[in-house]
């Protein structure tokens, strides 16, 4: 695996395989990678001849007062999974080779409406940094086909967006939640929760689940049902950002007849929790 740590580089391999016609896939990340992640990295190699994998903490996603200096960086770790899985090359650059001029000048990339409602209520910012770093990731590599993970779906249709608007050429394709078998989502940030928190943890994905089996069966009243879902989570001593039922494809008020998806966040401890859970509403072909 050749780990790049700079920009020129980087293009200069790529555009070797690319010369040779080869395809190239892109599984952006900040590391500290676990079984999620890895599912992101098979799916790109069952889709491309090259898998590149990026880890970069991105300053630029992060609000004022969250957790950037202590995310965890596991670089060697990191690297050793990112080998055994066959990836091809590793860019992972530092923050100077992104924003040489800084992240507060920079020219950026917003995708309004979608990055305003949910997360982006409650972290200023953070989806114009992800969809700057995205845009300058897939400018740099170029690549044929990128993969981001439905844990964070809100993040997905932000990047689904922003591919479509500014014509990249790039097949963006989604890998399902991978969960512990207790039904945590996996995530870098469930390292911050202690053995309490970590035991009342699974509570999100149980209320998804409760509130996605009655849409299930058709029970349609939105509001009453995301109320309960939150009363759920504050119940189990978690407290929720939001949770909220929304149409799977737009995120919009809900349709009848189209999918739907259950999203919520969550604190719990030190850690915001997030999670989602799309549903198919009886009666549509
Ligand atoms: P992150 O390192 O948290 O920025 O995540 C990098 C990519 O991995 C994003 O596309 C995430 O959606 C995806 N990802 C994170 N956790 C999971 C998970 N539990 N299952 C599937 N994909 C995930």
């Amino acid at each position: 695996m050749f780990v790049v740590p700079d920009v020129s580089d980087l293009r200069t391999r790529i555009g070797r395989w690319k010369a040779a016609g080869e395809r190239v896939a892109l599984v952006p990340t900040m590391g500290n990678l676990h079984d999620g992640h890895m599912s992101l990295v098979q799916l790109a190699r069952a889709n491309a001849d090259r898998v590149v994998v990026s880890v970069f903490v991105n300053p630029m996603q992060f609000a004022p007062g969250e957790d950037f200096e202590s995310y965890p960086r596991t670089e060697q770790d990191d690297r050793d999974r990112l080998v055994d899985a066959g990836v091809d090359a590793l860019f992972l650059p530092d923050t100077e080779e992104i924003y040489p001029g800084g992240t507060d000048s920079v020219t950026y990339v917003e995708v309004p409406g979608l990055s305003d409602m949910l997360c982006g209520r409650f972290r200023d910012g953070h989806f114009r940094g992800v969809a700057t770093i995205v845009t300058k990731l897939f400018n740099l590599v170029d690549p044929d086909v990128a993969v981001f993970g439905e844990k964070d779906y809100q993040q997905l249709q932000v990047i689904r967006r922003l591919a479509h608007d500014l014509c990249f050429a790039v097949e963006v394709i989604s890998a399902p939640t991978h969960r512990e078998a207790d039904g945590l989502a996996m995530s870098s940030r469930n390292r911050y929760l202690d053995a309490r928190e970590r035991a009342i943890a699974p509570a999100l994905f149980q209320a998804l689940r409760q509130t996605a089996a009655a849409l299930a069966v058709g029970i349609g009243e939105f509001e009453q049902l995301a109320s309960q879902g939150a009363a759920m989570l504050e119940s189990a001593g978690m407290r929720p950002d939001y949770f909220e039922i929304l149409d799977a494809e737009t995120l919009g008020e809900p349709q009848s007849g189209r999918d739907l998806v259950v999203m919520a966040a969550a604190w719990l401890g030190r850690a915001r929790l997030i999670d989602n859970l799309r549903v198919t509403v009886p009666g549509q072909d």
